[in-house]
């Protein structure tokens, strides 16, 4: 089943895993009968698959992402939120955090920004040369470093308007892409699911 959450034993056959034994901790059903909890919860484990090598573990990005299906299951927060915070704490996790205090070119304190560095993975001040990046409004500027600050389950709180929504989007998805080299294929269908809420409204 896919999205199935257990403990497993396995052995190692020539290169191959075959599991011997094993014990369901949850199926996250809740995500499996809506498409666009489907979607978003296929893109998480996209997200694992393009970030990390076979057999590679990361004890603290399995906390996250098994945090992330049990908030999508649970209905506790706006699911976009909760993706671009995940795609936030991939990046933290696998070696690439945003630096969003500090002008990641010169160091200095950032107390304004409105450009992200794709090289950098970070913030550009007023003072460095603003290249290789996007431009960011203040407002989803100042929601990104609450969701890069924030664990997971304490931002429940947060409300984002639209226009935000979809600047985080952008900026994550370039992010992304520019820094794991791969591009996740479910976000072309979380891109149609968009579209036609759009129509919808
Ligand atoms: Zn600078």
């Amino acid at each position: 089943m896919p999205l199935t959450f257990g403990e497993y034993v396995l052995f190692k056959g020539r290169g191959l895993y075959t599991i011997s034994e094993g014990k369901i901790v949850n199926s996250f059903r809740g995500c499996l009968d809506d498409l666009e909890k489907l979607t978003y919860s296929t893109y998480l484990c996209e997200l694992i698959d393009i970030s990390m090598v076979d057999d590679e573990s990361n004890a603290v990005l399995f906390k996250e992402l098994v945090t992330s299906l049990y908030l999508l299951n649970s209905n506790a927060l706006d699911n976009e939120i909760l993706i671009r915070a995940f795609e936030i704490k991939l990046l933290k996790a696998t070696g690439y955090a945003l630096d969003l205090e500090n002008c990641c070119k010169c160091k200095r304190r950032l107390s304004y920004c409105d450009y992200i560095s794709l090289a950098y993975s970070g913030g550009v001040c007023n003072r460095c040369e603003k290249s290789y990046g996007i431009p960011i409004s203040s407002s989803t500027y100042n929601i990104l470093r609450y969701l890069n600050f924030y664990s997971l389950d304490n931002i429940y709180k947060l409300k984002i308007n639209d226009n935000i929504k979809k600047e985080l989007y952008s900026i994550m998805k370039s992010l992304i892409g520019s820094i794991y080299q791969r591009r996740p294929k479910s976000l072309d269908m979380l891109d149609i699911i968009k579209e036609s809420g759009d129509k919808n409204e």
